[in-house]
């Protein structure tokens, strides 16, 4: 046998160069899960290794985020070191929250306390359509409704195109059947605060409190950033992004591709094509769309909403300016540095497709410029 190719081999063996999963990174340093145990100490400790990115991977402006696949050199199984020597192309890229190979969103509401609202709900989903990721709906707090409310919901909810998981953590009722789902997969978890996501975590990952202390140590000090992403591992196999606290999420998408992203809108527009093929589905003479769907309401809110956001950016573009303007809810306007300017860092369409940014809390700019440099 050819000698490079022996080299080649010896040097893709598990054993000299181990595989991994990055679960969190923080400055430049990464916390990277085996694939295997460390066979050179039968350990389970070593199950994980502190990392740093080789100078290569810099020069060649790659970047390592959570939840990509990497190839490990020169492991220290002893001092749990090791160095990223190689990433795996990602089938998937998130931007906010930077997480890369996420195969779904898990949105989580609460039935009641507090109780479901249509509007907020609907503006999560239509931002969660919108990353292109698979989304699981997942309405907890099962236990304090009666039969009959869930029965509406899920009615309401399969006529709005979706058949969500009805759960309670409190019971344990559903969890078997969103664990199957979550089994091998990396799962981002979203949804606003109060509904019981970190009871869920708690409950899906008895262990994750202290598995996070030890693990983490100084990586932890960032986790409660808004940027901060953590993949906790499943008992059964799979991540789960562990997420901050989320707010009503901002519609940034293009007015053009907003119907798409509710599927009751998204199936009258397979069955033909409006008159315009700029149509907004507005009223305008033969649209394909009807307005006899109870989101409709929701649909115009969201549009005039998206409207506004690109007339604004148009404006902003116009000046050429190093900041971005961004409206909130309330219609407050504020800017926002453009981060992209770096050449690796510009987005590509789809990156830009899948980004939950907004799924957020607002957060400082200097913390989002603080991580940006980190990246
Ligand atoms: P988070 O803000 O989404 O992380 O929500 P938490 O996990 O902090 O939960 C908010 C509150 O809801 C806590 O008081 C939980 O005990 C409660 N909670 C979580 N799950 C359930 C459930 O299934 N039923 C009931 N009744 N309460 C729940
Ligand atoms: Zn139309």
């Amino acid at each position: 046998m050819n000698d490079s190719i022996y080299r080649d081999l010896a040097s893709h063996s598990t054993l000299s160069r181990p595989l991994g999963t990055v679960i969190a990174v923080q400055a430049n340093f990464y916390q990277v899960r085996l694939d295997q145990p460390s066979q050179a100490t039968n350990d389970q400790e070593t199950f994980s290794l502190l990392c740093t990115r080789r100078t290569r991977l810099k020069k060649i402006g790659q970047k390592v985020m959570v939840g990509d696949r990497v190839v490990i050199e020169e492991p220290d199984y002893q001092d749990g070191r090791g160095a990223i020597a190689q990433v795996f192309p990602r089938k998937t890229e998130l931007s906010r929250p930077p997480v890369a190979n996420a195969d779904q969103i898990l949105l989580v509401f609460a039935l009641e306390n507090p109780p479901l609202d249509p509007w907020q709900l609907s503006r999560f989903l239509v931002k969660a359509e919108s990353t292109a990721l698979s989304l699981c709906l997942c309405l907890n707090k099962l236990d304090l409704i009666t039969e009959d409310q869930q029965q509406q919901w899920q009615q309401r909810l399969e006529k709005w195109g979706y058949n969500p998981l009805f759960i309670s953590v409190m019971t344990g009722q559903g969890l078997e059947d969103l664990n199957t789902r979550l089994r091998g997969k990396i799962t981002i978890l979203a949804g606003p605060s109060g509904v019981g996501k970190s009871s869920l975590i708690n409950t899906l990952i008895p262990q994750v409190d202290q598995r996070v202390a030890k693990v983490s140590g100084k990586l932890h000090k960032g986790r409660h950033t808004t940027r901060h992403v953590e993949l906790f591992e499943l008992p059964e196999g799979g991540f789960l992004a562990d997420t901050p606290g989320f707010n009503q999420p901002d519609l940034d998408c293009e007015p053009q591709e907003l119907a798409l992203y509710f599927p009751e809108a998204k199936q009258q527009l397979s069955t033909g094509n409006c008159q315009f093929n700029d149509c907004l589905h507005r009223g305008e003479p033969d649209c394909i769309i009807n307005d006899n769907w109870e989101r409709y309401d929701h649909y115009l809110t969201f549009l005039e909403e998206a409207i506004n956001r690109k007339e604004s950016r148009q404006k902003m573009g116009e000046q050429e300016s190093s900041l971005k303007l961004k409206i909130k809810n309330s219609g407050q306007e504020y800017y926002e540095p453009k981060l992209e300017s770096k050449k690796y860092r510009r987005r590509s369409r789809r990156d830009k497709h899948q980004s939950l940014h907004g799924l957020y809390d607002q957060q400082s700019l200097a913390e989002i410029a603080h991580e940006d440099e980190d990246l």
